[in-house]
């Protein structure tokens, strides 16, 4: 692994600048005292819905159980949850009223599975990952995803409720395709963990933008974007408009960041400038990262603020505002 120095000056050289990352946000300080608090296991996860998530990745971790588990099973909660409109049953529809939802896994061998555009199936999560288990395949999408759920085991199910029928028809009045930053019409549950033994793995799952295109997928599925797991590095999720994670190939380039000697905060920060830099209109474009390192450094940043992750560790579960790089405008 490339010493502090070497990321500097890669950094240096791809810029040509020195990165000197904008942290704007109070809390730095205390996010900095978590990393160094921070041991194994831990996890970590994306928005206030994280919390609930993590008590029970924490369970499974804290009985020694693999961090493939816990993030399959953490954030399976989510997705069962109706009364969360952005994830699983209850996820907000398309611009036509079809819910599908995305997602993946990935463990610490590289191993992962993934599905886009699934639809009728509550926890899409445990399809990716049997999509992973069972077949030689990453990724399966639509009716072929269905069709592998159902002779799965999945059972159809209605994933639209009654409040996302009616939260569509006010929609439908203005038909204004507008992400709104920070609320709830995207918020992607990521979650990263690490077991006792030392293994990474992560999951991440949603039910995309609302009122998105018929069709639309956006990075939460696809590995190297939503997601990014190296066993031998350290893990990284994204949340926040997936088009914009996509063009920068989010989630791998952080974890590439961190093997070229960056900390997980470092890496979070560059891969949040990459995508300031890339853009030209910011105008509601929020994406915030999350990074573990192999040995349980915790990084998270955001565009703007109003990203926060949740953490739990053996000393520690709370949620935590997340640095941002841009000040409203
Ligand atoms: N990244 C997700 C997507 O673009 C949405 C989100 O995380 O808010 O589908």
């Amino acid at each position: 692994m490339g010493s502090r120095r070497d990321f500097i000056k890669l950094s240096a050289m791809a810029t040509g600048s020195l990165m000197v990352p904008n942290i704007l946000h109070a809390n730095h300080r205390a996010l900095t005292k978590t990393n160094n608090l921070a041991k194994k296991p831990i996890v970590i996860s994306t928005w206030n819905h994280g919390l609930k998530a993590n008590k029970v990745a924490w369970d499974i971790l804290k009985n020694g159980g693999s961090a493939l588990d816990a993030a399959e099973l953490g954030v399976r909660i989510v997705e069962s949850d109706p009364n969360n409109m952005s994830v699983g049953i209850g996820g907000r529809p398309d611009r036509d009223g079809t819910v599908s939802l995305d997602a993946c896994i990935m463990d610490h061998q590289s191993n992962c599975g993934a599905v886009a555009y699934l639809q009728h199936i509550e926890n899409p999560i445990s399809v990716a990952r049997k999509v992973m288990e069972k077949t030689p395949h990453v990724m399966l999408a639509g009716d072929g995803a269905l069709q592998f759920a159902l002779e799965n085991g999945f059972k159809k199910t209605n994933l639209l409720t009654k409040e996302a029928v009616r939260e569509w028809k006010e929609w439908l009045k203005q038909s204004e395709y507008k992400p709104k930053i920070n609320v709830e019409n995207h918020d992607t549950i990521g979650m990263l963990t690490l077991d006792a033994e030392g293994n990474l793995a992560g999951s991440c799952t949603t039910s995309g933008m609302a009122y998105k295109l018929p069709g639309r997928v956006g990075d939460s599925p696809i590995i190297g974007a939503g997601l990014f797991v190296d066993g031998d590095v350290g893990a990284a999720c994204a949340t926040g408009v997936g088009e914009a994670v996509i063009r920068i190939a989010g989630s791998s380039i952080i974890v590439e960041l961190m093997r070229s000697g960056a900390t997980p905060q470092e890496a979070c920060d560059e891969g949040v400038n990459r995508i300031i830099k890339k853009h030209k209109n910011l105008n509601n474009l929020q994406v915030g990262f999350l990074a573990l390192d192999k040995a349980g450094n915790v990084g998270a940043s955001s565009v703007f603020a109003g990203f926060d992750y949740a953490i739990h560790t053996s000393n520690k579960e709370e949620l935590i505002e997340a640095t941002f790089q841009k000040q409203w405008e």
